[in-house]
């Protein structure tokens, strides 16, 4: 049943950045969701410490930006506030060996993604507020958007705790700069799962697709895969930036009327009836726990089967154009390497 009800959204005056003040935050993993979280919240003026394990690479460049870095444990009994920004397929064991005993009662514990709740990979006592802080965007961009000035738009949701819990989730999403953007109420459930549908089958998985069949198809035709790169690769991004900033009918208005025309007749011949019955059964491998229990069974098996696809993917045709041609516009390089290691950058332009 569709639900055509819009959603209430939350800005920067429905927050109360009191709600934080006084208390210790600590983030658990300092990777890209992790190192904006606790960059973002520093600069708004809250005590933030990092949780890491012994060898972690991330420990000296979280000392360098500035934090108190702990072992997990010592961040989880020292904190009132714990983010858990560690990869999801790992939180389940953090979370048995140095969060859970450590855990009483008040504390709060932030997701930066349903999964692990949702799924009944961890449990946590009643007791304990359960909340999610979901950027909608990676971790380089919520920080670089807030240094701006600006915010990475962020769902929260609550597992547990209600209305004081919420009051943590959206003063946390304040912190971050989220609210600067908008900030929407969610559950659990309904973030992990379009979540997952949205990067399987359209932004990740449908898009890269996309790209290497239009690719495939052009270079199988004898055209050269260089114009082959131009044509269905390199011009999707200003494509995306249009459609970003005004909406595929304001893209539309940006295009020539040959390219509309071919647009408006020809996508549907491209993602037709049976493109949405397998969406339709992607879904319902999301909602029925099939992917999860896959993708569990996968990493416990030391992901052999994600290595040898990621590894022949890395050799596509596609790359190597694409490396040759990306390395003449010195600028796209440039930013792509700024973007991977904006946390990185700031430690090295410091010294
Ligand atoms: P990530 O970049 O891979 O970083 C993970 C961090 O966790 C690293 O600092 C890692 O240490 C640390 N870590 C690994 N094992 C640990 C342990 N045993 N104890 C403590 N820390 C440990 O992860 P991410 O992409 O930010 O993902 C974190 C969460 O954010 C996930 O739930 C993900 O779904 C969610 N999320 C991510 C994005 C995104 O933009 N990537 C967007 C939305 C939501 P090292 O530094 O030593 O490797």
């Amino acid at each position: 049943m569709a639900n055509t009800k819009p959603a209430k959204v939350y800005t920067v005056k429905d927050a109360k950045p009191a709600v934080l003040k006084n208390k210790t935050l600590a983030v658990i993993g300092y990777g890209s969701q992790g190192h904006a979280h606790a960059l973002n919240l520093k600069d708004s003026g809250y005590k933030v410490v990092i949780g890491l394990y012994p060898k972690s690479k991330s420990i000296d460049v979280a000392k360098k930006q500035g934090f108190k870095v702990m072992s997990t444990s010592d961040a989880v009994k020292e904190a009132d506030v714990i983010m858990i920004a560690a990869p999801d397929m790992k939180q389940p064991a953090i979370y048995k060996a140095d969060i859970e005993p450590n855990l009483s009662k008040g504390k709060t514990l932030i997701f930066t993604h349903g999964l692990a709740i949702h799924s009944g990979l961890i449990k946590v006592p009643a007791d304990v507020n359960v909340v999610m802080v979901a950027p909608k965007g990676p971790g380089h961009t919520v920080r670089s958007q807030f240094l701006e000035g600006k915010g990475v738009p962020a769902l929260i949701a609550v597992q547990q705790g209600g209305k004081p819990a919420k009051e943590i989730a959206l003063a946390w999403a304040n912190g971050i700069g989220a609210t600067r953007a908008g900030v929407i109420e969610t559950s659990f459930k309904e973030e992990t799962e379009t979540d997952l549908f949205g990067e399987q089958a359209v932004l990740c998985g449908g898009v890269s697709a996309l790209i290497k069949a239009g690719f495939e198809t052009l270079v199988k035709a004898g055209y050269k895969p260089e114009m082959a790169y131009f044509e269905c690769c390199h011009e999707l991004k200003l494509i995306v930036d249009l459609i970003v900033q005004s909406g595929i009918a304001g893209m539309r208005f940006s295009i020539s009327e040959t390219a509309k025309y071919g647009d408006v007749t020809r996508g549907p011949r491209v993602v037709n009836d049976k493109t949405k019955k397998e969406m339709e059964k992607i879904l319902k491998e999301i909602q029925s726990g099939k992917f999860t229990k896959e993708w569990v069974k996968e990493y416990e098996g030391g992901l052999k089967n994600y290595k040898k696809i990621l590894a022949a993917e890395e050799k596509h045709p596609i790359e190597k154009v694409g490396q040759r041609l990306r390395s003449l516009m010195p600028w796209v390089a440039k930013q792509n390497i700024k973007g991977a290691q904006a946390s990185y950058s700031a430690v090295v332009e410091k010294k």
